[in-house]
């Protein structure tokens, strides 16, 4: 019914409308907020949204047992006997010195680095972890309200050892807009879990819920793909590997994904390594970092051998969006040129530009 390809510039609502009726479309909405987390998938990047959903519809769910704590125990211990030391329970306060790969959540990378690039949308969700008797148990494993963005599984019918004998584990994840207070969102879970489990307040037994930013990877908006997130290479000996990277897949795919980059990366010899893009003294620190439209047909030269910089010179504002005002007087030449992902090139009337190379 719906094309394999949605473009990434526009907003996944009104593409969707282009293909399928109006309540069609609010069910595929609501339907999508369960992989993405949003409160409206619909001001997501179409291109974003229907991969999203293309994954979601491709086949059933696995659920480990234990969870991700037995996910996260086998790494460990894999690491482990690989001479890994591992040190839990401990902040690092500051940038640690030599080859890092902070692999943290993207906001902390920001605090450890005063790098405000390292920033990217991401949803906001409150989750409710509810441990109730079991026999007064729905007769359900997961309920969804789809206008309302709930997700509700007993997550225990699938792996028993996640509650204790007689018990049961229910998680629910409810998108919340940015404003939505937890206890505004508290009460449209509990009027969901009214609905479809009358008994559930009586059989509670324990609980927990929390508002959480930034913890379910990152959210692409119409203009944007993975490409356009914060790079995980910051420029020797630093790497940055989050679900907010610029690295592919869905939710925790982009983390490990990011990670394998980052490693290649810092392995990289230093004479091949791709400079972090250029830190900008730029007057308008919101606009920090940009692209380039491609294909560049009016470029001023090309820069390079196609193969090692596939980029072409801009004039400010020529093709491309976000750019920058860079302080520094020319010439250019020399100034330095970054492959991969990182391009500083043109300048027109003084100015240099950050580009990079197609999509
Ligand atoms: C409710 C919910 C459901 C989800 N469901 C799924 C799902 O079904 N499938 C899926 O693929 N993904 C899912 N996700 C997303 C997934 O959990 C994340 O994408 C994934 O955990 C990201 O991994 P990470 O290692 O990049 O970051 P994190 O898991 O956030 O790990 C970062 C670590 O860095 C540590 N840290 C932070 N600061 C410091 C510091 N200063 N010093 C030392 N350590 C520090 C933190 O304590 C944390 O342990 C879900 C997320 C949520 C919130």
């Amino acid at each position: 019914m719906l094309p394999d390809d949605a473009p990434a510039e526009e907003s996944f609502r009104s593409w969707l409308l282009r293909h399928v009726g109006a309540s069609a479309a609010e069910a595929i909405l609501g339907l999508i907020f369960i992989a993405t987390f949003d409160h409206d998938p619909g001001r997501l990047s179409a291109a974003f949204a229907r991969e999203r959903l293309r994954r979601a519809l491709s086949g059933g769910v696995r659920y480990v047992v234990g969870g991700w704590s037995t996910l996260v125990g086998l790494l460990a211990e894999r690491a482990a006997s690989l001479g890994v030391q591992i040190q839990t329970r401990t902040r690092v306060p500051a940038l640690p010195a030599g080859q890092t790969i902070l692999a943290t959540s993207l906001a902390t990378a920001r605090q450890l680095t005063g790098d405000r690039s390292l920033a990217w949308p991401s949803a906001r969700v409150a989750t409710f972890d509810l441990g109730l008797r079991a026999d007064a148990g729905p007769g359900w494993f997961r309920v969804m309200d789809l206008d309302d963005r709930i997700y509700a599984a007993r997550y225990s019918v699938a792996d028993p050892t996640l509650a204790p004998p007689g018990h049961e584990l229910i998680q629910v994840a409810a998108a919340c807009s940015p404003r939505e207070r937890k206890t505004d969102a508290e009460r449209r879970v509990q009027r969901l879990l009214d609905q479809s489990w009358p008994g559930w307040r009586a059989a509670m037994r324990w609980q927990r819920s929390c508002v959480r930013t930034h913890c379910t990877g990152a959210i692409d908006l119409p203009g944007t793909t993975w490409r356009d997130r914060p790079a995980i290479r910051r420029g020797s000996p630093l790497a940055v590997a989050t679900d907010q990277s610029a690295a592919p897949g869905l939710l925790a795919e982009a983390a490990i994904t990011a990670a394998q980059l980052a490693v290649q990366q810092l392995l990289v010899p230093s004479s091949d390594a791709v400079p972090a893009p250029i830190r900008l003294t730029n007057t308008r620190p919101t606009m920090y970092g940009l692209s380039c439209r491609q294909p560049v047909r009016s470029g001023l030269a090309t820069v390079g051998s196609p193969r090692d910089y596939p980029f072409q010179l801009h004039r400010e504002g020529a093709h491309c969006h976000d750019v920058l005002g860079y302080g520094a007087p020319p010439p250019w030449k020399g100034f330095p040129l970054a492959r991969w992902r990182y391009c500083a090139v043109a300048l027109g009337a003084g100015r240099r530009v950050l580009g990079t190379p197609d999509r």
